[in-house]
């Protein structure tokens, strides 16, 4: 067994035993990791108030055959603006089941742990609708599975755009409508998150459109999740 440091954001916790808390971790160097924070429920515990959901932290980890256990707890950035806002608790806590459900343990992903860092410091500097749906569709884009969404996934031709399809992966014209119909204004909000200009959708005034992205990036979302599931359930079976 072996100590090493890490820094990480909590992404979940939950009871073990009378005391401990089982804390998942998404860490800077090695992905998901599990671990054990012993004492934690005490009220004497070293660890104090600093392994919660959206915590930012320096963390020092024996390595464990199952479980790591946590041996110091540092914390970098609380996010007090996220706790202390239930709408930004909410928010947040969309931004992390999903990076718990897309990810495997022990799967080392800087660009994701980049992108989750800088999710968490957007929604404590401003609680805006699009900043979660703008997470989930960079993460399917970072999973390889960008929607296409500046010409119809099925010609090609970028006139006429109206719809979604999920079931293509993006957006079709009116000839070849499927799906969702979308707004050209909620269009344009895809094309600039997937664009990489979600700062400038930020900066557009919050209307409908923001809505049907929102709305649409949590499907898109759960129709990958329930196929790659499927996927999964069919190997399982062979
Ligand atoms: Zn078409």
């Amino acid at each position: 067994m072996s100590l090493y440091r890490d820094e990480a954001i909590v992404v979940r916790t939950y009871r073990l035993g009378e005391a401990d808390r089982i804390v998942v971790l998404f860490t800077k160097a090695r992905g998901k990791v599990r671990a054990v924070a012993k004492g934690v429920r005490k009220t004497t515990s070293r660890f104090g108030a600093r392994l919660e959901p959206t915590s930012h932290v320096a963390l020092q980890l024996y390595e464990g055959r199952n479980l790591d256990t946590i041996t110091q707890a540092e914390t970098i950035d609380h996010f007090r603006a996220i706790r202390d806002d239930l709408d930004r608790i909410g928010r947040a806590s969309s931004i992390l089941e999903a990076v718990d459900q897309i990810t495997e343990e022990r799967e080392p992903n800087g660009a994701l742990y980049t992108m989750l860092l800088g999710a968490l410091r957007a929604l404590a500097a401003d609680d805006h609708p699009l900043i979660a749906p703008g997470f989930f569709w960079k993460l399917l884009a970072l999973e390889g599975l960008s929607p296409v969404v500046d010409a119809c996934v099925v010609c090609g031709d970028d006139v006429g755009l109206c719809a979604f399809s999920l079931d293509d992966g993006g957006i079709v014209c009116a000839e070849h409508r499927r799906g969702a119909p979308l707004p050209a204004e909620s269009i344009e909000l895809l094309q600039l998150i997937l664009g990489g200009r979600l700062g400038v959708a930020l900066a557009r005034p919050v209307t409908p459109a923001t809505a049907e992205v929102e709305h649409l990036a949590t499907r898109a979302l759960e129709f990958h999740l329930e196929r790659r599931l499927r996927s999964i359930g069919v190997l399982d079976r062979g």
